[in-house]
């Protein structure tokens, strides 16, 4: 069954203001082990589009932090994850039943070859 994983923008990724830990090579990685990925973020849905276009990627979603929750309602899925670096991720996360990660933790377990679990 899928797994999802819903990447914040600003300090997560390394495209972000300020820049993340997670490169873009890390989200194809990730996406090409068969995860459905997406953004969650305080960007606009068009600029999180524009972000993923210039970089190649496409994505299943692009939604604001605080909707969350459309996507689990859009996409079914046995696991929820999503990766940010503040306390509203977190609360995000909690409130839209999403397992959350902290990027600098998510970071560490994908280069010693775990994916999240
Ligand atoms: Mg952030």
């Amino acid at each position: 069954m899928a797994k999802l994983i819903s990447f914040d923008i600003d300090g997560t990724l390394e495209v972000g203001e300020p820049p993340g830990g997670i490169t873009m090579e890390l989200v194809r990685q990730v996406q090409d082990l068969g995860y459905l990925i997406g953004s969650c973020s305080d960007r606009t849905v068009s600029e999180q589009q524009r972000i993923w276009l210039d970089h190649g990627i496409k994505v299943e979603f692009t939604v604001l932090k605080h909707r969350l929750n459309d996507v689990k309602d859009q996409f079914p899925a046995d696991k929820y994850y999503h990766i940010g670096d503040t306390e509203a991720d977190r609360r995000a996360s909690l409130q839209a039943g999403f397992d959350f990660r902290p990027v600098d933790d998510a970071v560490v377990q994908w280069l010693n070859g775990l994916s999240p679990q």
